[in-house]
């Protein structure tokens, strides 16, 4: 009689390929099945969670592959008895990144990168905290985090080093990744379509999914063909700046004046500077467009513009001084 086994093994490759392509087969049935909304939502959850730890697996399986120290957390304790029973502290995942490409050669893209952060973002809400998703633009990510995966996959790990089973779970990723792309390339269609309708020449990266179809109106509101998002109004107004001014974070830090000020008429701070020599100004909240003044005191945006003036000072200053004389 043949002896019943209770002992189940687990490689760390299999493992990670297990987890991706059962996200990967969930992710299809979402895409294709819209309607059970309660279900869906749940789904996507676990899609999240099981792609971002079948990653993980993949490039742990690299990492240990080069140097088995290398998947220790503290690589200067690293111990071989412990390496063998499993039971150590593992590298975590913003450090298995900078070990792929510091130790073992890899060379990401930095949009690459930004993938597989902004999963790891994903994950991270989800597992910690309450939070709000954008499922179109959720489901973008998965999407190119399976394929970005599996294209390392194949261009970093041996054909010779699967096992069969291995093997068969790749080849069954390769064909879900197919419908998935098959799926995006339409999506992304209809957002052209949409997006030619409204004649709309300024657009954008949008934020949310990152694909290139988001749009800001005359009148400040923003709006995403491809995932529907629409943009807080301080969103909006950084993503105008950005991209119509070319004024980036890495402007303001070497010096340069950030165009964003409270609206002299709503008070909110999405007032951008779009013509600094005509001093005029958009608010993306209360969609006014103004000419103003700079107020020598406090520096802040005003209505009561003068031509040719300089030394003018707003409302507010002009009452606490007059309260200080
Ligand atoms: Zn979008
Ligand atoms: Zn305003
Ligand atoms: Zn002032």
């Amino acid at each position: 009689m043949k002896r019943e086994t209770t002992d189940i093994e687990f490689s760390v490759l299999g493992n990670g390929l297990d987890f991706i392509y059962e996200a990967a087969s969930q992710l299809v049935s979402l895409q294709s099945n819209n309607k059970n909304i309660d279900n869906s939502e749940r789904k996507l959850k676990y899609v999240i969670l099981h792609l971002s730890s079948g990653i993980e697996l993949v490039f742990k399986y690299y990492l240990l592959n080069t140097h088995w120290t290398y998947a220790f957390h503290d690589m200067n304790n690293a111990d071989e008895v412990a390496f063998n029973s499993g039971d150590f502290k593992s590298v975590d995942f913003e450090t298995t990144i900078k070990r792929l490409i510091k130790l073992c050669k890899i060379k990401f893209l930095p949009k690459e990168c930004e993938n597989f952060t902004s999963l790891r973002k994903y994950r991270n809400k989800i597992a910690h905290f309450s939070c709000k998703l954008n499922a179109r633009a959720t489901k973008n990510a998965l999407h190119k985090n399976i394929s970005l995966i599996y294209k390392f996959i194949c261009d970093h790990i041996k054909q010779t080093d699967y096992t069969k089973d291995e093997g068969k779970t790749l080849k069954l990723i390769k064909e879900v990744l197919a419908s998935l792309d098959v799926y995006y390339v339409n999506r992304k269609n209809l957002a052209s379509t949409e997006q030619t309708r409204t004649d709309i020449e300024d657009i954008y990266d949008c934020p949310e999914c990152r694909e290139h179809f988001l749009a800001i109106f005359e009148d400040g509101s923003s709006h995403c063909f491809f995932c529907e998002q629409e943009l807080d109004a301080v969103r909006t107004a950084e993503i105008y700046i950005e991209g119509t001014l070319g004024i980036t974070s890495r402007d303001v830090q070497k010096g340069a004046e950030y165009p964003l000020h409270d609206c002299p008429y709503c008070g909110n701070e999405t007032f951008v500077i779009t013509d600094e020599i005509e001093r005029i100004g958009k608010c993306f909240s209360c969609h006014d467009e103004l000419q103003v003044a700079f107020c020598c005191r406090c520096g802040k945006p005003f209505t009561q513009y003068i031509e040719g003036e300089s030394n003018i000072i707003c409302r507010k200053c002009l009452a606490e001084k007059m309260r200080e004389d």
